[in-house]
């Protein structure tokens, strides 16, 4: 079974990114990030974009119907059979509610999602330091992983830049919305007994070792 369909789940700043790209070019896999799709619709000032801005800069999830309408069409737009990884969404319990019937009704249903568990100190720490290309949205850190020019993407020469969310005050905010919104998710998907966990404090290869362990679990092959 190749065509993985995943939920990475877990507050902003855990790593979820990172792997959903790792994963995603291991198997072949599409990684749809929530948040990027939402910058993108704010680059291209549509109409989506211009309502989600406001919300996203202040920390706040954006309404249930405006991303379950933006990432469910994102599924359907996929070529048929393909796997993908959701990084970001859903984010809330009706958007989990929402997704469970949109895929219901493809019959393409999840097979795992994927908590990413570190403490809020270290997510604080992390965000802080991260910084984004503000064209192809590859993401960097002034501490582990600068861009070799600094201010300059190493992949497509756009300018990186820090995200206006990623401010310490907003990411205080942001990290209160997950635990009041979104970790009810992690006992909606444990009831369903389709939950493992992986310890996101640990470096970035450590923590793409755990997810293969639980991909090959699913019967995945590289
Ligand atoms: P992220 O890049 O995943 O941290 O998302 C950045 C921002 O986009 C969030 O702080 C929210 O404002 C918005 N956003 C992304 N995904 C969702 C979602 N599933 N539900 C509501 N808002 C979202």
């Amino acid at each position: 079974m190749q065509a993985l369909r995943l939920i990475f789940l877990g507050p902003p700043g855990t790593g979820k990114g990172t792997q959903a790209s790792r994963l995603s070019r291991r198997f072949g896999l599409t990684a749809l990030s929530s948040g990027d799709t939402l910058r993108n619709e704010i680059r291209q000032q549509s109409e989506v974009g211009l309502s989600a801005k406001a919300y996203m800069d202040a920390g706040k999830l954006v309404p249930d119907e405006v991303i379950t309408g933006v990432m469910l069409l994102a599924i359907a737009r996929l070529p048929a059979g393909s796997g993908y990884i959701l990084d970001g969404f859903p984010r809330t319990v009706p958007q989990a509610e929402a997704l469970e019937l949109g895929l219901e009704a493809r019959g393409a249903p999840i097979h795992r999602v994927v908590d990413f568990v570190v403490a809020d100190q270290v997510i604080v720490e992390r965000i802080a330091s991260r910084r984004v290309c503000s064209n192809c949205f590859a993401t960097y850190n002034t501490r582990f992983f600068p861009p070799a020019v600094a201010g300059v993407c190493d992949k497509c020469g756009g300018e990186v830049v820090q995200r206006a969310d990623d401010r310490e005050d907003v990411i205080v905010t942001r990290l209160a919305t997950y635990r009041a919104q979104t970790a009810p998710l992690v006992e909606f998907y444990e009831r369903r007994g389709l939950l493992s966990t992986v310890d996101a404090a640990q470096d970035a290869d450590a923590v793409e070792q755990e997810l293969l362990r639980v991909v090959s679990a699913l019967g995945a092959k590289a």
